[in-house]
């Protein structure tokens, strides 16, 4: 049974967080089909990296370890990725809807003619039955994502073409360690022979990142507002209660493009998927495209003017009022009663 690939990203010898959370997905997928699940690494100085990927349930570790392969390089990662799998011919792979992920995916589905699907927000096995052409398809990979503009949510499918490959962007996904004494195998990629001298025609000679100073994922408590906070003034109101709460703030897509937040703090389909312990919705409908990117919260407390705002619909509590007198009730409860 041919296997699950994911490839992998590092920074600074760490893996990233969508990469763990695609294995911890993958090892699922891989017990459903029975296969293997396998990890992709290609990098510099990776000693010891396996450490780091076993405990997530990964049969085999395909590395690739060169100086010139870090930082990433579209070339290089793409003529490895695609001989890979022209040689182990996975029926999956997955990569994070990142930066790099988006470069690198559509490349690679494209030289093996696969089709991809980007920025899925669920992954499952199922069978296909397609009537018309009289085929039954088994253990396929079903492909979930909002798709119109969010107005329905998709199953995609790609019955013929292998692999099926998807991509899925950070925190959408659980991290799990399946066991810290999981061990698999490291096959060494041999670079020479898969890379051309071409490939590495681009060189890095600098690279300067700024880290985000927003950390939303992180957050045991966020405390979003919407297009309904109605001012930056009143959204600045947001700031004091997280303040209190010990929380992070976030924004809906309405209130980042009305300017009362910048785009770092955007939760949702096109922003950031935060699972905190208690998620409170300030003057936020519940659009189906910000939905996604909270829902999974522990427990989330919906403030509104309407009683039938759709983010009710997914709220443990809801308020029905305005903002701008129920915030600074709150601000005042929480300041008087942690003195
Ligand atoms: C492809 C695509 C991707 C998208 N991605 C995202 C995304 O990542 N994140 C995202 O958030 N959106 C996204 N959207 C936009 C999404 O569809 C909604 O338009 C958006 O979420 C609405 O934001 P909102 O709820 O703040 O504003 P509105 O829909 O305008 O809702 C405002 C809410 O505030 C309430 N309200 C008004 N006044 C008050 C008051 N004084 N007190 C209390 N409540 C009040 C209203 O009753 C209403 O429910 C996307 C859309 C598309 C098409």
């Amino acid at each position: 049974m041919n296997n699950i690939f994911v490839y992998c990203e590092i920074e600074d010898g760490v893996l990233a967080e969508v990469s763990l959370e695609l294995l911890t997905k993958g090892r699922k997928l891989a017990d459903t089909l029975k296969c293997k699940l396998e990890a992709v690494v290609i990098g510099a100085g990776l000693q010891g990296i396996e450490n780091q990927i076993f405990p997530f349930g990964v049969d085999i570790l395909h590395l690739a370890d060169d100086s010139r392969l870090y930082p990433y390089q579209t070339l290089p990662h793409t003529s490895i990725v695609v001989k890979l799998f022209e040689q182990e011919k996975p029926q999956i792979a997955l990569m994070g809807a990142t930066s790099i992920g988006r470069d690198l995916g559509p490349r690679v589905s494209s030289a093996l003619h696969s089709g991809l699907t980007a920025d899925c927000t669920s992954l499952e096995i199922g069978d296909h039955e397609d009537k018309k052409a009289g085929m039954h398809y088994k253990d396929l990979l079903f492909q979930i994502r909002p798709a119109f503009g969010g107005n329905i949510i998709a199953t995609i499918i790609n019955p013929d073409c292998r692999p099926q490959m998807a991509t899925v962007r950070e925190g959408v996904m659980k991290k799990e360690i399946l066991d810290p004494d999981y061990k698999g195998e490291v096959r060494t990629i041999d670079v020479e022979k898969w890379v051309s001298s071409e490939d590495f025609v681009v060189s890095i000679i600098d690279r300067h990142i700024e880290q985000s100073k927003v950390n939303l994922k992180g957050a045991p408590i966020v405390i979003a507002g919407g297009y309904g906070m109605g001012s930056r003034e009143n959204f600045n109101l947001l700031y004091d209660l997280a303040e209190v709460l010990g929380g992070e703030v976030g924004a809906s897509r309405a209130a980042v493009d009305a300017g009362y937040a910048s785009h770092e703090r955007q939760i949702g389909q096109t922003g950031v998927t935060v699972r905190p312990k208690l998620y409170i919705a300030c003057g936020i409908s519940g659009q189906i495209q910000h939905r996604a990117g909270m829902e999974e919260s522990s427990q989330i407390i919906a403030i509104n003017t309407d009683p039938e705002a759709p983010i009710n619909a997914v709220a443990d509590y809801v308020i029905t009022g305005d903002v701008a007198e129920i915030i600074p009730k709150m601000i005042k409860f929480y300041r008087k009663n942690t003195k």
